[in-house]
């Protein structure tokens, strides 16, 4: 125990700073894409069965829409640059620019060196939800992943469906390589639909039942050439357990929108970040 000091209450009531004010973000000019997005033509799709994953490869200047199909259910989302698997969405960055769960104008951004817009929210079905009585939200950039490593070291269990294990296993398929060869790539997601928060008393991570019903959708518009790899995870809707075969799991769907020719004249794929990368040495 420690004794609060006199002026405690004082220190407590400092206002806080934003770390990042976002004002000066290079801004992407949502009503070109949602205008693209109108007509878009609907093309390749991927139907990711539950307690697995599935890849996808979305070209520079299309979207990507995750659709909940058949019942309520999370997914776990991982993004690479299609032709440099050394880039990868960086949920850590992109929690600290947004904040904790990410909704349309929000961008998915990518890791060092080249820290650069991969993919900009442009449709959430789900965005009505904003902020409940609890602290939850939709779509979260603060959990990691189920894996099972994590719930070897809870549970003394191996369970193989983890959303760890599923993103490896479709990766590793679409490398030709087994996933112990690839899940170092594998790196912290965007929780798809997952409606998430921090307890107010004790600062823990929760999850509830995700508001998602079949019909439901968010779509990304690619920044960049991606590789998309979705889990569909154990948890099902999260409203109890995952890493484990209880919960009602159901698939999502992954589709891939070509805007009509002409209606991106004005759009041009970001740049890698501009820092010179000196560090001072
Ligand atoms: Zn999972």
């Amino acid at each position: 125990m420690t004794n609060a000091p006199d002026d405690a209450a004082a220190r407590r009531a400092v206002e806080p700073v934003v770390c990042y004010p976002v004002e000066t973000l290079p801004a992407p000019d949502l009503p070109l894409y949602q205008d693209a997005l109108v007509d878009a033509v609907p093309g390749m799709t991927q139907r990711v069965p539950p307690r697995d994953a599935d890849t996808i490869v979305v070209p520079a200047g299309s979207f990507l829409q995750i659709k909940s199909v058949e019942g309520p259910q999370v997914g776990d989302l991982n993004l690479f640059s299609a032709t440099d698997l050394s880039e990868r969405f960086y949920s850590g960055k992109t929690r600290a620019l947004h904040g904790t769960h990410i909704t349309v104008g929000d961008r998915m951004w990518s890791n060092f060196p080249k820290l650069r817009p991969m993919a900009t929210i442009v449709q959430d079905s789900l965005e009505w939800y904003g902020i409940d009585q609890f602290g939850g939200s939709v779509h979260d950039v603060i959990g990691t992943r189920c894996d099972p490593y994590t719930h070897h070291l809870l549970a003394a269990e191996h369970y193989h469906h983890c959303c760890h294990s599923n993103l490896s296993r479709a990766l590793a398929t679409y490398l030709g390589k087994h996933p112990r060869d690839v899940e170092h790539l594998v790196h912290d997601v965007l929780n798809v639909f997952m409606c998430t928060g921090f307890t107010r008393d004790t600062g823990q991570y929760f999850m509830k039942a995700s508001p998602v019903r079949p019909g439901d959708s968010i779509t990304l518009f690619a920044e960049i050439d991606l590789l998309a790899v979705l889990s569909a995870c154990p948890g099902g809707d999260c409203s109890s357990e995952h890493s484990s075969d209880v919960a009602a799991c159901f698939p999502l769907e992954m589709q891939v929108l070509t805007p009509l020719d002409g209606k991106l004249d004005k759009w041009r794929s970001p740049p890698i970040n501009g820092y010179d990368g000196g560090h001072g040495a």
